[in-house]
């Protein structure tokens, strides 16, 4: 019997109710699929609201250990409130565990009142870069002594234009973590059988930085994939390799989905476009993700705590159980995985589903939270 042991926070707000309802639709399609040759083996760990109540810490010392040695984990949302010097949980246990790529898939489920016109090709994984860029956490506030001297410096030595009252974020974007990011998108590619991967970025502006990772994207696919990778106009064969201008690549995607298939870009564009791609094919309560380093694996649903309809049974578990299905195929139980996506195909096409998904489904009748997982 295989046994694989997932630890798993529950999270804050929508956390416990969606875990309620969705954890038994995965243990049941494992138990479907393998019957008692598998099964994965839950270990709560305390994190965010729950866990200060009961330890005084957000992220308490146990829950860190523990993680520190896993290589699966699955979290739900946790609660970072806006501009009181809390540091978001979420970006801590980022960096902490080195997990660089946030990975993403976008694809239409059927019978979704999706606001593109062809939402049937939208069939897209996101890989964006998770530990760089804007969001290191390099900010100085308007007026610090901090942010005085970093513009003094910068007019002084650069001649640069800057107001000395700006705030000032520092935007770094590094050779090895381009390439790390880059490397799982094409791995990726290349076991799923996809046709392309792009590069977005906004290189025609920030040159060194959005530029330096189109670049280092480039350098990587040469380096270390050719005769199993392409660029575009170029001849050859194998996964293509291509680049767009964020901005454009927006556009691109409502209107020419099937010309895209895995995107790897930097951190704040990454974060915009995963939104973006989640709203085409039923939005956030739909919309599975993976935080992954090379050692483990943190599964979370992409929505946050949804605080105004927390507590009342309507949220939708369909993220956190999509989250699960890609854990299982992670692991290489595929049959299982592909039991969760026949399920929440037929749950649609019954039309009873949460209220997220009610306005998006004509002629469906709402459902709670609890009695949704129930359905699949
Ligand atoms: P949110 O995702 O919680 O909510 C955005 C909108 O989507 C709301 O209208 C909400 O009701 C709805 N929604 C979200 N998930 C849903 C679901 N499963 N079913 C039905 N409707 C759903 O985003 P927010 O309001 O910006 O953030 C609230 C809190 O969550 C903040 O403290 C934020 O920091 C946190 N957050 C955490 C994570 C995470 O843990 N990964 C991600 C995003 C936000």
């Amino acid at each position: 019997m295989a046994t694989k042991t997932v630890y798993y926070i529950e999270g804050d707000g929508i956390g416990p109710e969606v875990w309620k309802a969705g954890r038994p639709v995965i243990d049941a399609a494992v138990e479907k699929a393998y019957g008692t040759e598998n099964a994965l083996d839950w270990q709560l760990l305390l994190a965010g609201e729950r866990a200060f109540k009961e330890t005084g810490e957000h992220l308490p010392k146990a829950t860190m250990d523990a993680l520190a040695n896993a290589e699966l984990a699955f979290k739900g949302p946790l609660n970072t409130p806006v501009g009181k010097g809390f540091r978001s949980l979420n970006v801590t246990l980022r960096q902490v565990f080195d997990l660089y790529a946030c990975i993403r898939p976008i694809k239409y489920f059927k019978g979704i009142e999706s606001p593109v016109k062809r939402p049937d090709l939208v069939d897209m994984t996101v890989f964006r870069e998770n530990t760089e860029d804007v969001y290191a956490g390099i900010e100085y506030q308007s007026g610090s002594p901090e942010a005085k001297k970093l513009i003094e410096f910068l007019v002084d030595e650069f001649g640069a234009k800057i107001d000395a009252t700006a705030g000032v974020g520092i935007k770094p974007i590094t050779p090895a973590g381009s390439k790390r990011l880059v490397k799982k998108a094409l791995d990726f590619a290349l076991e799923q059988g996809k046709p392309s991967v792009t590069l977005v970025h906004k290189g025609n502006i920030m040159k060194t930085t959005e530029g330096g990772f189109r670049a280092w994207g480039y350098e990587l696919a040469e380096e270390e994939y050719k005769g199993r990778v392409v660029r575009e106009g170029e001849d050859g064969e194998g996964v293509i390799i291509k680049d767009r201008i964020a901005d454009a690549m927006f556009q691109n995607v409502l209107m020419y989905p099937e010309q895209y298939s895995v995107i790897a870009t930097t951190n704040l564009n990454g974060d915009y476009i995963s939104d973006a791609l989640a709203a085409q094919v039923g939005g956030l309560g739909l919309a599975p993700g993976v935080n992954m380093g090379d050692k483990l694996a943190f599964f979370e649903p992409t929505h946050g705590t949804a605080p105004t309809i927390a507590g009342k049974d309507m949220a939708n578990p369909g993220s956190l159980i999509l989250s699960g299905a890609m854990l299982l195929e992670h692991i290489g139980w595929h049959e299982a995985a592909n039991l969760i996506h026949k399920a929440v195909e037929k749950g649609l096409a019954d039309k009873k589903v949460t209220v997220d998904l009610a306005a998006q489904i004509s002629g469906s009748t709402q459902v709670g939270c609890r009695e949704f997982g129930e359905i699949l």
